[in-house]
């Protein structure tokens, strides 16, 4: 299943299409989305789901001009509602600019199919309350967000992170994944599972 990162905004967040038999699944936005657009046109892609690993700013910059352009839905943990409001959520943080609001569904918990694509939600808090990473089991890959990123970890120090729980949730829901299994994180380089088991400095077989 071909996965396209585009480093989109401020922040350049990954931003990834997902795709088979001519459907899509975008998961984060993080700025304008006209590569992405482009991506889906190209390749004649029926956008099935915007998903969200969580509500960030720098994930959600193009999630209304891109929902619109497809009427795709967004889906969203409810439990980040806790960070409406706050500038870590909606912008304004660092001078950044302010996200355009879209209207959201609740993340589904369990596994979920969009566009024949089956999906597990992982359930990643830490880094905020309703932090979920998306797995798709089929193909060996997910996408982590902000929990796990290619020998490190995402901060726990915004409104909700916390770091024990941020911990808990790589050993107990990431690392017990496959180890061939392809982590697509929110910021840098793709790693795999297998190899941030053994080489993270932070959550790995050598830290603390
Ligand atoms: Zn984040």
């Amino acid at each position: 299943m071909p996965v396209a990162t585009f480093p989109l905004g401020p922040l350049q967040t990954n931003s990834y299409l997902l795709h088979q038999e001519g459907q899509a699944i975008a998961v984060d936005v993080g700025g304008d989305p006209a590569p992405m657009l482009t991506y889906l046109a190209d390749h004649k892609l029926i956008l099935a789901a915007i998903c969200l690993t969580h509500r960030h700013f720098d994930h959600m910059y193009g999630v209304a001009k891109l929902s619109s352009a497809h009427g795709a839905p967004v889906f969203i943990s409810r439990d980040d509602d806790c960070l409406a409001g706050t500038e870590a959520a909606d912008g304004g943080i660092w001078g950044f600019p302010k996200v355009t609001p879209f209207t959201s569904q609740a993340m589904p918990s369990g596994t979920v199919n969009w566009g024949g694509m089956e999906c597990c939600i992982l359930q990643t808090p830490g880094h905020t309350p309703g932090g979920v990473s998306l797995y798709f089991p089929a193909h060996s890959l997910v996408f982590t967000g902000d929990a796990l990123f290619y020998r490190s970890i995402g901060r726990s120090d915004f409104p909700g992170g916390d770091l024990q729980t941020l911990l808990r949730s790589i050993k107990e829901n990431l690392f017990t994944l496959p180890a061939d299994t392809i982590a697509y994180p929110g910021h840098g380089p793709a790693t795999s599972i297998g190899d941030e088991r053994s080489n993270n400095p932070f959550c790995g077989d050598f830290a603390e």
